[in-house]
């Protein structure tokens, strides 16, 4: 048997814990008042485009992208922009959101709801590329980077390889899987929109080995659109990939699927790649073909006690719905449960209010139980060097980690802080529970604020 690809050093084997694999995606209806934040991406939070008392469609525009790095805000339900207020995110910083009281369930002309299966590329690449940024797209694996800008090849510059990321290798979550599974001839749809945008031959759907299924069906799927000679055969190929946490990092994947390695501070295109969730790919899909904006998402819902006691779920969010409502929809939260995690249980952050908004980013909502969510004691460090073993981009976290408690952020800027990409391994590796990835986020923020200092001369 061949052997499956991989990147080369440290990654984490945790427990997957997929749950929810097997629940098909469920619409979950509007509740009666969402709070949209302006600010759901990396970047310049959009610009307000209605005030209180403007009726909203589903698709209106609600802030219009401020800049090169910004993204357009729509409007997920219909009603009336009740106020403009300020809200806390799944991150804990405090947003301007639109609240809207939810009336009905009116779309804007020339949004195609219907699930009719669309394959028009004949779009130009900057055309794609401004319905990508029109639509408010944004990396929804959770990075938020917008995709239009990701897409914006500089002058000058190529890309070889367009990488769609199925790994989804953060356990619990299964929202990818379910729309490989669901989704599957509009993920490809969308991958060859993309491909055109980035100018590319070549397109690999990265998918790691526990989601058999998805390989086959895409396999499937690609080799008959083919065979009608809708694509050209190799065009897109299936890279089943070895199980193994951070798989799904950019780097990573690119190192699995290409052996090229993007070197310290440089990006996917400095290796000529460009690299795209599965989400995103099939937001891109909804964008282009049907005239839908980011308005909803796919979020799992899910949890050890709350799947044995029959809940969990894979669902179709409207952006701004209240947790609560989520969870509510999921079966409720379950006695004995510790702590709720939005996002993965590597990379998410505990939430303790239930009127949190779900936003483009959100993939997942995790209930661990109190057993679980135990706080160990955190240990002296004993230079065991497993922090070190774990990360997937050859730091030291366990030395990061001392530098930043004692402020010494020049040093830790030294040993590449910034290459950090906050995949938790270290934390997950220490047998002393040290909080290595609270203190290695906490000095990239420092870092950050430091080399902008230096930007701007004062310092
Ligand atoms: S230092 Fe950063 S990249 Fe390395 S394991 Fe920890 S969180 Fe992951
Ligand atoms: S894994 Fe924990 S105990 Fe071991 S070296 Fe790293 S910080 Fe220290």
């Amino acid at each position: 048997m061949q052997k499956l690809k991989t990147f080369s050093i440290g990654g984490v084997h945790p427990p997957e814990n997929k749950l929810t694999d097997h629940m098909a995606i469920r619409d979950l209806p509007p509740p009666p008042q969402v709070a949209i934040p302006v600010s759901q991406h990396i970047g310049k939070p959009g610009q307000l485009q209605v005030e209180r008392g403007t009726t909203v469609r589903v698709g209106t525009l609600l802030a219009k992208a401020d800049g090169f790095i910004s993204a357009a805000v729509h409007s997920s339900v219909s009603g009336t922009v009740k106020k403009i207020d300020s809200v806390i995110d799944s991150q804990g910083h405090r947003r301007q959101a639109v609240i809207i009281a939810v009336e009905g369930d009116e779309w804007e002309e020339g949004i195609d709801t219907s699930p009719e299966l669309l394959e028009d590329i004949s779009l130009d690449r900057g055309a794609i590329v401004t319905r990508i940024a029109e639509a408010g797209i944004v990396g929804a694996g959770g990075a938020t980077f917008p995709t239009a800008v990701k897409f914006s090849i500089p002058e000058g510059r190529t890309i070889d390889t367009l990488i769609i990321n199925g790994v989804e290798c953060e356990p619990y979550l299964t929202a990818d899987h379910r729309l490989m599974l669901e989704n599957a001839d509009e993920l490809i749809v969308g991958t060859r929109l993309l491909m055109q945008a980035a100018g590319v031959a070549r397109a690999f759907i990265g998918i790691e080995s526990n989601k058999p299924d998805a390989i086959e069906l895409l396999q499937e799927r690609i080799r008959l659109k083919a065979g009608e000679g809708k694509i050209p055969e190799g065009f897109i190929s299936v890279l089943a990939l070895q199980q193994r946490y951070p798989q799904g990092g950019e780097k990573q994947l690119i190192q699995a699927a290409t052996g090229r390695e993007v070197p310290s501070g440089k990006l996917p295109l400095d290796v000529h790649c460009v690299v795209s969730n599965v989400s995103t790919t099939i937001a891109v899909y909804q964008a282009m073909q049907k005239n839908r904006p980011f308005v909803d998402r796919i979020v799992t819902v899910t949890g050890k006690a709350l799947v044995a006691a029959g809940g969990g779920a894979n669902l179709r969010v409207r952006i701004g719905t209240p947790l609560g409502a989520v969870i509510e929809a999921a079966g409720g939260v379950p006695d004995g449960t510790g702590k709720i995690i939005m996002g993965g249980p590597m990379t998410g952050r505990s939430v303790t209010s239930l009127e949190v908004p779900i936003t483009k980013g959100s993939g997942g909502v995790i209930m661990i139980d109190r057993s679980e969510a135990r706080r160990y004691a955190v240990g002296h460090c004993i230079r065991c060097s497993r922090c070190v073993g774990g990360c997937p981009m050859g730091l030291e976290p366990y030395l990061l980690e001392k530098l930043v408690q004692k402020e010494r952020y020049e040093e830790a800027e030294a040993l590449s802080i910034m290459d950090c990409i906050e995949c938790g391994s270290c934390s997950y590796s220490c047998p002393a529970n040290r909080p290595l990835l609270d203190w290695i986020r906490l000095g990239k923020g420092k870092v950050g604020e430091l080399r902008r200092a230096r930007m701007r001369g004062t310092t």
